[in-house]
């Protein structure tokens, strides 16, 4: 037959990547369109990025390198780890690869079995759960909306079953900005210990945590569980490194060797001369850049809540960390906008775009129907601009 397989029949584009291309084509089309859609930074690599990605190319660093990544950025992601949570890896547990979104996918392919279930606190970052679904696994959703973003651990506790194989963490989240405490992770830790789970911990937006909020790392509050976590991390993020691909995993030998051999198969490497751009970013742009764009961010976000707070009809709970905020529309579903009903969240957002050429995410994306997203990782010219189109917006919705 030339049907497609099942799993390819089964999965869904990525929401968050449809609104940015169709964001992107308006923009060529010369629409002023202005995009809260993708979690990305507007700013430009660090110069040390810059400087040694150009280095690279004139050494000519052009070849394959190690599938598991370069030894000089495998160390250089241990001593990072070392550095700002006291925790101990060798490079050889340590996996390097063409960004975290396929470094997640190795993981879960490297620990599951067809039928195999992930507890995920929902509302939850796309790729998680059509990953999960890739690999054969299934994912048990645990709402966490009606609990300030953040999963309760009976709730954790009730979706454990004896098919449960791990349980996947995002904090700071995607799409809600919360940060679980460290009461909360070590809660999810225990939880893990006696159920004997795998914790597959997403850190990627570990450094972006603004105000009194403090980023929970797992394995260094509870060490106990150091050798069934794989922690996921990269550059794309903090060092504003979207573009370049590199993300990485440390955990221990026996996950990090089979992610190694998955990642073998299908890409061998991570861009070579990526790897080197973000050794140089490790090593130059730690201290000084990530922090400056980290106060960015954080001036953002204060602005992001100082205009939302005046749009009467929409709801938030005020996140600690990333560059999202996830915005309950329940209050204005099921109205209309010059005629347009507004049925649901998709409904909603794509009316947004085509009347006020502002883009962002439906939360349905996310398995939080009712709601939108905006990444507030644009300028603060860029934030005012489209925050007061969404206000004349939501003023017109009869
Ligand atoms: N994890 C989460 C929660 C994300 O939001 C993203 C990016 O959007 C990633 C992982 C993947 O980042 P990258 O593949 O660029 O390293």
């Amino acid at each position: 037959s030339l049907s497609l397989s099942k799993k390819a029949m089964n999965l869904k584009p990525s929401a968050t990547l449809a609104v940015g291309a169709l964001a992107k084509e308006m923009k060529r089309e010369g629409k002023p369109v202005i995009s809260f859609s993708q979690g990305e930074p507007d700013f430009t690599s660090p110069r040390a990025v810059l400087e040694a990605g150009h280095d690279a190319i004139n050494k000519g660093y052009t070849h394959y390198t190690p599938s598991n990544g370069i030894a000089e950025l495998r160390e250089a992601v241990c001593a990072y780890y070392k550095k700002h949570f006291g925790l101990e890896y060798a490079a050889n547990d340590v996996l390097v690869g063409a960004g975290a979104k396929p470094v997640l996918y190795c993981a879960l392919a490297a620990i599951l079995d067809d039928g195999d279930e992930v507890v995920v606190p929902a509302p939850a970052w796309v790729s998680y759960v059509e990953q999960i679904r890739l690999c054969g696994g299934k994912e048990v959703l645990v709402e966490c909306g009606d609990t300030g973003n953040v999963p309760t651990l009976e709730r954790l506790k009730a979706a454990i079953t004896p098919k449960t194989k791990c349980i996947l963490l995002n904090s700071p989240n995607n799409p809600t900005g919360a940060v679980y405490n460290a009461e909360t992770m070590k809660g999810i830790a225990q939880l893990a210990l006696d159920h004997d789970l795998i914790i597959i911990n997403d850190e990627i937006y570990e450094r972006l945590v603004y105000g009194d909020a403090k980023f929970s790392e797992i394995v260094a509050l509870c060490p106990a569980v150091k050798d069934r976590t794989i922690i996921v991390n990269g550059v794309s993020k903090a060092f504003a490194m979207t573009g370049w691909r590199i993300g990485y995993a440390l955990g221990p030998s026996k996950y990090i060797k089979a992610m190694g051999s998955i990642q073998g198969h299908l890409t061998s490497n991570a861009c070579s001369i990526a790897q080197y751009a973000a050794l140089g970013g490790l090593k130059d742009a730690d201290d000084v850049d990530v922090e400056v764009m980290r106060k960015a961010f954080s001036a953002r976000r204060e602005l992001v809540f100082s205009l939302l707070d005046k749009i009467p009809g929409i709801s938030y709970t005020r996140p600690d960390g990333a560059f999202y905020v996830l915005i309950d529309l329940k209050g204005l579903l099921g109205k209309t906008h010059n005629g347009v009903a507004l049925a649901d969240d998709a409904a909603f957002c794509s009316d947004l775009l085509k009347s006020k050429y502002v883009a962002v995410t439906p939360g349905s994306a996310f398995f939080a129907d009712g709601t939108m997203r905006i990444a507030y990782a644009n300028s603060e010219d860029d934030i005012r601009e489209g925050l007061r189109r969404f206000a004349e917006y939501v003023a017109e919705i009869k």
